[in-house]
């Protein structure tokens, strides 16, 4: 009867239930070599339980542990499914276990790695992550990911006020998986701007704020002008247009927080986003068009904007790079050399699939000067670990080719006529399931003259959207009248160059 019991009420009654549970000695290898993996235990009623004594996360339905190549630990008699994950680039790996009331089970779970990005040249980094800084390095060789900002300043919102902003750039950890902790998050939902995160800012940002003011924009301006790099966490926050039309983002979230590795959060007006203008874009796959629009019409205004992607793990049900941007290197692997290819735009951003593309054999974020239609050789590579449903070519915000791999592993080389100067990205899709997993590269650029060319109808959207923003606000909205006089300078600033991309037409 006790062991039934305990077999019910799994991890919590472990101890108690000592005498009747089993010890399991876990190992994860990949190629046989021991490895970090996120491991996921369930009983046979499909409850998930975490590790006793290791690093676990537990958010919503996402229950975890990490394991770091080996562990012992004790389970109450029963049947369990243990499976272990890493990253994107391993195959999970998952076994059924009879835990009998005493004694050792003995599980090996290995985990096979279908591609090695950093032997490719690619290198991968979560833009978002608010986890330990601590555990962060476990972590990161759990996920093989490389670049681990974590944010430990976070302004604006109802967490508690942090610790002392670190004096240190980069927190100890080993060469290929690179953790830095001067980054900080400034985000006020609802009426407010929405989020914008600020990395590698040396200078921890002033605390004193309203709901509107100081603006993003000035937050961003004042941490890139210390070399900071400052990441539009994703589309839909109101400011983006702002903040974009004064010169002050370096890359733009396009694969985001709100998607899960087992749901979505879907109401993101709740949060202060901007308004969705057609109801398809309410649906799981709907939601990952209105990122991807929103995208597009701001590159269809000129701006050279590369992708990027975060997870906001440590508040979301994910873990750190589920969301995650792979950046191209030239040349060795370095913490500066990373975010400098990133601002180049040599990266896609992703929550699954591996996405490799070259246009004439140059990779995203490459240049070719535009003086009449011109044929493009665009190299498309998927690797995934499911099926990738579709791929799309996209020109200009119009989907100029459709390729339907239903493959987890592709290739093709097709010819683009690249008829008119602007952009061209690729992007590709795992079929629907209660999330979304996709994948963007950054644009290839087309210009004539050395400008990108601008669509009449997007600059008037958005020169249309920061004027609606600008009437919504009152001198009382502000802590002084210098303050609400530059909050509308800045605003003016942004509409102006809206109407000026229309009148240059
Ligand atoms: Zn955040």
């Amino acid at each position: 009867m006790l062991a039934r019991f305990c077999s019910l009420n799994a991890l919590a009654l472990a101890a108690a239930c000592a005498a009747y549970a089993g010890e399991v000695d876990l190992s994860v290898t990949t190629q046989g070599k021991p490895t970090a993996a996120r491991v996921y235990i369930l009983d046979v009623a499909g409850k998930a339980l975490s590790i006793p004594n290791a690093v676990s996360y537990i958010r919503r339905n996402e229950t975890h542990s990490i394991v770091d190549g080996g562990k012992r630990f004790t389970l109450p008699a029963g049947m369990y499914t243990i499976r272990a994950e890493k990253g994107t680039e391993f195959l999970p790996s998952s076994q059924s276990i009879d835990v009998p009331a005493q004694g050792l089970t003995r599980v090996h779970l290995d985990l096979p790695r279908f591609v090695d990005m950093n032997a490719r040249g690619w290198y991968s980094g979560d833009l978002h992550i608010h986890r330990s800084p601590i555990e962060m390095p476990l972590l990161a060789r759990a996920e093989e990911l490389n670049v681990s900002p974590v944010i430990t300043r976070h302004l604006g919102g109802p967490r508690a006020a942090d610790a002392a902003y670190p004096a240190q750039a980069m927190a100890p950890s080993d060469a290929t998986h690179l953790v830095s902790v001067q980054n900080q998050e400034i985000e006020r939902l609802q009426r407010g701007h929405g989020a914008i995160d600020l990395l590698n800012a040396p200078t921890a940002a002033a605390a004193r704020m309203m709901t509107h003011y100081p603006m993003e924009v000035d937050f961003a301006r004042a941490a890139r002008a210390e070399g900071a790099f400052a990441d539009a966490e994703k589309p839909i926050w109101k400011h983006v247009p702002v903040t974009l039309a004064l010169g002050q983002v370096d890359a733009i979230g396009v694969v985001n927080n709100h998607f899960h590795p087992n749901g979505m959060l879907l109401d993101a007006e709740t949060y202060g986003s901007m308004e969705r203008e057609k109801p398809e874009y309410k649906t799981i796959a709907g939601f990952a068009q209105w990122m991807l629009d929103l995208y597009s019409s701001f590159l269809n205004c000129g701006f050279r904007i590369p992708v990027s992607a975060g997870s906001a793990s440590g508040v979301m049900p994910s873990w750190p790079g589920y969301e995650r941007v792979y950046v191209h290197l030239d040349g060795p692997f370095t913490y500066e050399r990373w975010f400098a290819r990133l601002k180049a735009g040599a990266s896609f951003a992703t929550n699954g699939p591996l996405l490799f593309v070259t246009a004439n054999g140059k990779q995203p974020g490459s240049e070719f000067q535009w003086s009449k239609p011109t044929k493009v050789r665009l190299s498309i590579e998927t690797r995934s670990q499911a099926s990738i449903e579709r791929i799309e070519v996209v020109l200009n915000g119009e989907v100029i080719r459709r390729l339907h791999p239903r493959s987890s592993t592709f290739q093709q080389t097709i010819s683009i006529n690249v008829a008119k100067p602007g952009w061209l990205a690729v992007r590709c899709f795992e079929p629907v399931t209660n999330t979304i997993r996709y994948a963007h590269t950054t644009p290839f650029w087309f210009p004539q003259n050395g400008k990108l060319p601008a669509q009449p109808a997007d600059a008037r959207r958005w020169a249309e959207f920061v004027r609606h923003l600008a009437a919504t606000l009152s001198p009382s909205d502000y802590l002084s009248a210098e303050d609400h006089r530059a909050a509308s300078s800045a605003y003016r600033q942004a509409i102006e160059f809206y109407e000026g991309l229309i009148a240059s037409k």
